[in-house]
C-alpha cells in the first residue's frame, strides 16, 4: 500500500462524508480550550470572554443562511438538529394529529428519527423522488393529510447532490399551515441559501461538513416557532439545548461559517468545473460508465454519482484505497452496511447498478491534477475489477 498517498489532501475524493477541519479554524478555536476555559453562563469578567465567542459563532452563522442571530439553536451536529427538529415538533404538536411527511432519500438522521416516531404511534408518508432525486411538489400536495404535524424534507442528497425545490415545497406547506423542516446539512456552505428566500420553519446543519469541527451543528428556528427540547437541564440555548456549551466547537463552527459565507461564491463554479471535467473523463474513457441523479442547476456542484457496470464498488474501493484514494459508495455512515443503497434504489436504479456505483465528493482541496490522477486510477481499478464475481451475492 502506499502511505505516501494515503491522507493526502488532493487524493480526498469523500467531503460528503467529512471536510477537513481547515487550518484557520484550528487556530480560532485553540485558545478556548485553554486559557478561555471559562463556562459561558458565569458571571464573572474571565467568562464574558466565552460568552462573547459563542454569541460572535452565532451570529456568523445566522449570517450564513440569511438568518436572525437568536434563531441559532447550537447542537452537537446535524443528527442532534434534525432529531431536535422532528421530535421537537411532534411531541409539542401531538395534539393536533399524528402525520409526518418525509422523502425516501433522506440521511439516516431524519429516516430514523421518522421510523422511532413510527414506532411510537406516528405516521409517516415517505414521498417518492423522480430519476434525477427530485421531490414534486403535486406529490407533497397530495401526502398531506388533515393530521399532518410536520413536513421533514432535506435541501441537498448527500449521495447524489440532488437540490431539492425548498421554496416550491414550502409554499405547499405554508398553505397547508403545516411546519416544514429541512435537513441542509449538504446544502449550507456549498450552495447560496435563504432561510428568509425558502420560507421554511427549521433547518439542520453541521460544522464538519464545512470545514469545521466534528460535533458541531446547528438548528435553525424561525422566530415564533415552538420546540420541545430533546434534553433538560440548566436551559442554555433559550431552554431548546440545555448542557454547557461546547464552547470551541461553537467558536469553530462560527469561523467555518464566516469562511464560507466569504468562499461559496467563487468555490462554488471552481468545484462544478472540476466535477464536470471528471464526468467527462469518466463517461469517454471508461466503457459502460453512466451518472446517477441530477444534472445542470439541480445539482451540488461538488458531488457526483457514477455506475460501473459488471464492477463491484466494494472492490473499487478496495482497489482505490490501496492506491491512496479516498472515496465511498454511499453516505459514511451506512459504508458498513450490506444493504444497497436507499437512495439510488429510489431514483430506480436495479441492485446490480446500486451496488456498482461510486460517490466522488471534491471540496476545497481538490485540484486538477488530483482530479485527472484519480481518473487514471479508477481507468486502471475498472479494467482490474470488471468481470470479478461481486462480493455481495
Ligand atoms: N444530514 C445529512 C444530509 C448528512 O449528510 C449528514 C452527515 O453525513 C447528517 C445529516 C448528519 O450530520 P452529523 O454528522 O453532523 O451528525
Amino acid at each position: 500500500m502506499s502511505e505516501k498517498g494515503n491522507g493526502s489532501p488532493s487524493l480526498y475524493f469523500d467531503y460528503n462524508a467529512t471536510t477537513p477541519l481547515d487550518e484557520r479554524v484550528l487556530q480560532g478555536m485553540a485558545p478556548f480550550f485553554s486559557p478561555k476555559f471559562h463556562n459561558p453562563s458565569s458571571s464573572y469578567r474571565a467568562a464574558a470572554a466565552t460568552f462573547h465567542a459563542v454569541e460572535e459563532a452565532r451570529r456568523r452563522v445566522a449570517a450564513l443562511i440569511g438568518a436572525r442571530a437568536g434563531e441559532i439553536v447550537f447542537t452537537s451536529g446535524g443528527t442532534e438538529a434534525d432529531n431536535l427538529a422532528l421530535f421537537g415538533t411532534v411531541r409539542l404538536r401531538a395534539g393536533h394529529g399524528g402525520h409526518i411527511v418525509t422523502s425516501a432519500i433522506e440521511h439516516s438522521a431524519v429516516l430514523r428519527a421518522v421510523q422511532q416516531l413510527q414506532t411510537e404511534g406516528f405516521s409517516a408518508t415517505f414521498l417518492s423522488v423522480d430519476g434525477g432525486g427530485r421531490i414534486d411538489p403535486d406529490d407533497l400536495r397530495r401526502a398531506i393529510r388533515p393530521d399532518t404535524i410536520l413536513i421533514s424534507l432535506m435541501s441537498a442528497n448527500n449521495e447524489i447532490g440532488t437540490i431539492q425545490p425548498v421554496p416550491e415545497l414550502a409554499r405547499v406547506a405554508r398553505e397547508r399551515r403545516v411546519p416544514f423542516h429541512s435537513d441542509a446539512v449538504q446544502a449550507v456552505g456549498k450552495v447560496p441559501l435563504d432561510v428568509r428566500d425558502l420560507g421554511i420553519d427549521l433547518l439542520a446543519l453541521s460544522g464538519h461538513k464545512i470545514y469545521g469541527p466534528k460535533g458541531s451543528g446547528a438548528l435553525w428556528v424561525r422566530g415564533g416557532v415552538r420546540l420541545q427540547p430533546l434534553l433538560f437541564g440548566g436551559g442554555q440555548e433559550r431552554g431548546l439545548r440545555s448542557g454547557t456549551e461546547n464552547v470551541p466547537a461553537i467558536v469553530g463552527l462560527g469561523l467555518a461559517a464566516e469562511l464560507a459565507s466569504a468562499e461559496m461564491n467563487g468555490e462554488g463554479p471552481r468545484l462544478s468545473g472540476l466535477r464536470e471535467r471528471l464526468r467527462r473523463g469518466i463517461l469517454e474513457r471508461i466503457p459502460g460508465t453512466a451518472a446517477n441523479g441530477p444534472e445542470g442547476r439541480d445539482a451540488l456542484p461538488n458531488t457526483l454519482n457514477i455506475s460501473f457496470r459488471d464492477a463491484d464498488g466494494g472492490a473499487l474501493l478496495a482497489y482505490l484505497d490501496q492506491r491512496g484514494f479516498a472515496l465511498s459508495a454511499g453516505s459514511a455512515c451506512s459504508a458498513k452496511s450490506t444493504k444497497p443503497s436507499h437512495v439510488l434504489t429510489a431514483i430506480g436504479l436495479d441492485e446490480e447498478r446500486a451496488r456498482s456505483s461510486l460517490r466522488i465528493s471534491l471540496g476545497r482541496f481538490s485540484d486538477e491534477a488530483g482530479v485527472d490522477s484519480l481518473l487514471e486510477a479508477l481507468v486502471d481499478s475498472v479494467a482490474a475489477v470488471r468481470g470479478q464475481p461481486p462480493s455481495w451475492r
